[in-house]
């Protein structure tokens, strides 16, 4: 991989592909600021070296049109305070008033495209807005590590336009540790929980093939368990996936992996209330109650296994943490995967704000910038985002 520091860079104009894919508060203000962080040395290195930068990145999922609480604006603020240097916010990602604004760019000057998923042209790689994207630009760097399992236009599109691309030192960083994990030390287990299940499931049958033990939580939990029929009452489930759900249970079955699924859970009328109404041990749930938490049986139980492991991955909180009634899973297991001499690896924005909740970020090998996308890169060995600069 092609590292961005051997390119000479001064004079030029360099695209950015950035993950600024910040959690938000209902305010819109930034929970946590560790993506926007983690980009910092490559943007650094590149203005020292007298680049002009055309920062981009997406934010939450716009449906392809723009979305005023997804604007990537407080993230512009936030970089400013940051670098210490005025950060340009774009009106828009492309279009008449953006080719003024890069134009215009001077050295050491950085312009921060609108959210890019306010194009639906994005999520389908379209061809016509990576020409755009690509429009006046000299050098392309990704440093979206968690967005590179995406083809997306600002991801692949964009480096199919453009001759000198390479990778971000962020990039080069999760890539050089990720590597160690293609080839784990055994026990290798699993956690996978939170509540994008679309993005998880299907890195779960590549999983399979390594891991030692796949410990699963959150809302992941419940489409498996309603996937067999199980009574799971208001719990979030996704059944078009209880087909994939029940191929993983067998496969894992076939080749003697063991997947588990919690055994007890904490159950509520609302996540308004954030109350516990009562600790479920059976089947089915009252039809009110939703499964918000693993219970303290399944706490146990997984961080007995975590003990004994040498390799952790982690990605997607156990329950509705940011619930304080409804963390007490999460807290646990983080502080298990903390106490552990396994190399951990933990990935995904929510997750890593659950480990600074719980304080233990610093006893945590790789904390990964990527959710998904560390998921995919250990199961496969790149990435499109990856194999992209390479061609
Ligand atoms: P990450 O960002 O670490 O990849 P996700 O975005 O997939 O994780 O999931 C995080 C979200 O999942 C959190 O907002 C959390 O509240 C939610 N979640 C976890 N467990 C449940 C559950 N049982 N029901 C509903 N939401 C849940
Ligand atoms: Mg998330």
């Amino acid at each position: 991989m092609k590292s961005v520091e051997n390119l000479d860079v001064r004079g030029k104009t360099v695209f950015v592909r950035a993950d600024f894919n910040v959690p938000l508060d209902d305010q819109g203000n930034i929970r946590n600021d560790t993506r926007i962080r983690a980009s910092l040395p490559t943007i650094q290195n590149l203005l020292a070296r007298g680049a002009k930068l055309v920062l981009a990145s997406h934010l939450g999922r716009p449906k392809g049109k723009p979305d005023p609480g997804l604007s990537l604006r407080p993230v512009a603020v936030r970089l400013a305070e940051l670098l210490g240097r005025a950060v340009i916010m774009a009106p828009d990602v492309i279009g008449p008033e953006v080719a003024v604004l890069k134009t215009n760019l001077g050295d050491g000057g950085i312009l921060l495209l609108e959210n890019v998923r306010f194009h639906p042209g994005e999520t389908k790689n379209d061809p016509e807005l990576a020409l755009a994207l690509a429009e006046g630009i000299d050098i392309f760097v990704n440093d979206a590590f968690g967005s590179s399992h995406r083809a997306h236009a600002s991801v692949v599109g964009i480096a199919g336009r453009i001759a000198v691309k390479a990778a971000g030192s962020l990039m080069k960083k999760e890539v050089d540790f990720l590597k160690k994990a293609i080839h784990p030390a055994k026990p290798y287990t699993a956690i996978l929980g939170g509540a994008k299940t679309e993005d998880k499931i299907p890195v779960i049958e590549s999983l399979l093939e390594k891991a030692d033990q796949i410990l699963i939580g959150g809302a992941m939990a419940y489409t498996f368990l309603k996937a067999q029929g199980f009574g799971v009452g208001k719990s979030l489930v996704e059944p078009d996936k209880f087909e994939i759900a029940l191929t993983i249970l067998r496969k894992a079955e076939e080749r003697g992996v063991q997947l588990l699924l919690p055994t007890d859970h904490v159950l509520t009328a609302s996540l308004e209330s954030g109350t516990v109404v009562q600790i479920a041990t059976d089947y089915p749930f009252p039809a009110e109650l939703l499964g918000v938490d693993i219970g303290p049986k399944t706490t146990a139980a997984y961080a007995e296994i975590i003990s004994r492991a040498k390799t952790i991955l982690w990605n997607g909180p156990l329950g509705v943490f940011e619930i304080p009634a409804f963390a007490e899973g999460t807290m646990q297991i983080a502080r298990a995967i903390a106490a552990s001499s396994a190399v951990s690896i933990i990935g995904g924005g929510d997750s890593i704000a659950a480990l600074a909740k719980a304080g233990v970020s610093d006893r945590i090998s790789h904390i990964s910038t990527g959710g998904g996308a560390s998921l995919e890169f250990i199961a496969a060995g790149t990435l499109p985002g990856i194999e992209a600069l390479e061609e």
